[in-house]
């Protein structure tokens, strides 16, 4: 797991059975929540095989393809696992037509199997000279056919171009009866809503997705840092950054910003957006410049162009990685009207959060998105911005000093909602929410509900706060 919390198992007792990396600590290696046995899938065939051979042992099943999931979602205790990571096949189809659709529904689209991750899905796409909607992480690891899709799949260009869910054509999937399935608008289209939007590890194992591309365009970045040691001064500069924000889709603006109670670093695109124009919008970052005067100081504010958004990623994000960082997650769908009318209470609540991520990947194209067409969480709908902040401990901390720290963290999501209501995010997110069924699925759950039970009536894919989860006990081993 790229969380490595999420290999260890703490007990009811607050014993911790784990293997920690760090060998100093002289804790013996324990299994922990690492599945126990598992399949290296290399084709439809083999994950058939391991769908039913878990059918049939009546195994808990986990789904791994990176391990990326923030909640832990693609291990399980005592667990046997199908990792897809190996099927990384890859076909790009500039007239591709959905099984069953009519000949004239045509796509210009790329089908990724399951294993296959953003940094390779990017590449492909480029040599094509057209782009794909699609994750940002440190080496591109983050997987592009699996949870990233399934909980909904945000980008830097969404705001163009919508949701990962918004862009997918056509999905193969293996449901828990071992059938194979191709899903689209036209076939099993119950499955294909669910599918976009209704959680990783829950309705089937996808072996393969077919996204829509996108013309290749230029695009200029907007680079921006500042700091103050003065939290005043901070608080005025960060609540008018938040008062901006409503008007920034419309001028072509999105990205992420890194906020700390005193500092922020803003790495914001503008695709098919020219650097004059990009200059003009950056003109309403003058606040700031007026700032300086009362102590908040620049370090960096620039406009950058690009020929792609290939080669903007390539410059930014194609190296390094992020595994084993301890990581416990808080997150909120913040609405337009939120921004609009509160920008100092977000901006205060933002900044409480010790360090946050202000993901500006919502509004314009995926507000225009009508709220029931796919299975995803309506407030994505309504949203401008994705906040995200969390928890980190060293490895050995004990269970009650972890305990605490989990409390601080509910409590700041408790705090949080009284301004921007209890939305979140499926992939990034709190593992403790209070109500997961309303928080990540909205007025869909029942309908999503409704299908998996359809298509898994036995309940073989179950994963922490997942659609059908309420249906077992908190190990997710039991039905209650
Ligand atoms: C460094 C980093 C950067 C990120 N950046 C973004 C971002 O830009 N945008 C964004 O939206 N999210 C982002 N995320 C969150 C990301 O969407 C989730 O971590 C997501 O769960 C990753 O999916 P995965 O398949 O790679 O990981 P895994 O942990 O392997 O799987 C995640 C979940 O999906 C299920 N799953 C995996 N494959 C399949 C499959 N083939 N069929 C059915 N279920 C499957 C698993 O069972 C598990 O429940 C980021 C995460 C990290 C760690």
């Amino acid at each position: 797991m790229q969380s490595p919390n999420f290999e260890s198992f703490i007990f009811s007792n607050g014993s911790i059975s784990a293997c920690y990396w760090n060998t100093t600590l002289g804790v013996p290696c324990q299994q922990g929540s690492v599945p126990t046995i598992g399949v290296d899938a290399r084709s439809v065939g083999d994950i058939q095989a391991a769908v039913n051979f878990a059918v049939k042992h009546d195994l808990r099943l986990s789904v791994k393809n990176t391990g990326h999931d923030y909640l832990g979602r693609s291990t399980a205790r005592g667990s046997f696992m199908i990792w897809t990571h190996y099927l990384k096949n890859i076909t790009y189809n500039s007239s591709f037509v959905p099984e069953g659709a009519p000949s004239t529904e045509i796509y210009n689209a790329i089908t990724l199997e399951a294993g296959v991750q953003w940094h390779e899905a990017y590449d492909a796409v480029q040599a094509q000279g057209r782009v794909l909607v699609g994750g940002l992480s440190a080496g591109g690891s983050v997987g592009s056919a699996g949870g990233w899709l399934l909980g909904g799949g945000h980008s830097a260009i969404s705001p163009q171009h919508g949701l990962g869910v918004d862009n997918v054509i056509e999905l193969n999937v293996v449901t828990s009866t071992g059938e194979y399935l191709t899903v689209n608008l036209h076939k099993h289209s119950d499955l294909f809503w669910a599918l976009r939007g209704g959680g990783g590890g829950t309705y089937g194992v996808v072996t393969s997705v077919t996204y829509r591309t996108h013309p290749s365009v230029p695009l200029t970045a907007i680079f921006f840092a500042a700091n103050s040691t003065n939290n005043s001064t901070f608080k005025t500069f960060f609540t008018e950054f938040v008062r901006i924000h409503p008007n920034l889709p419309d001028e072509g603006f999105s990205g992420y910003s890194l906020v700390a109670p005193n500092g922020i670093q803003c790495f914001y695109i503008a695709p098919n957006v020219t650097q004059a124009q990009a200059n003009k919008t950056f003109d309403s970052f003058a606040f700031a410049q007026n700032l300086t005067s009362e102590g908040l100081s620049i370090s960096t504010a620039l406009t950058v162009p690009y020929p792609s958004f290939y080669s903007w990623y390539t410059s930014l994000f194609s190296t390094g990685q992020q595994v084993g960082t301890i990581t416990d997650m808080a997150s909120r769908l913040i609405s337009r009207d939120t921004v609009e009318q509160n920008p100092q209470g977000i901006a205060n609540a933002v900044l409480s959060m010790g360090a946050a991520s202000w993901d500006f990947v919502a509004g314009g194209a995926v507000s225009k998105v009508a709220h029931d067409s796919t299975g995803l969480n309506p407030a994505w709908r309504k949203a401008l911005v994705h906040v995200v902040w969390g928890i980190g401990w060293d490895e050995g901390t004990p269970t009650s000093e972890i305990k605490k720290l989990r409390a601080k963290l509910a409590q700041s999501l408790t705090d949080v909602n009284r301004l921007t209501g209890s939305s979140a995010y499926f992939n990034e997110a709190s593992m403790f929410e209070p109500s997961p069924k309303y928080t990540f699925f909205g007025d869909h759950y029942d309908r999503l509900k409704a299908i998996k039970n359809a298509y898994d009536p036995t309940g073989l894919f179950v994963v922490k706060e997942g659609v059908g989860s309420d249906d077992w006990d908190k190990s997710l081993n039991c039905r209650i």
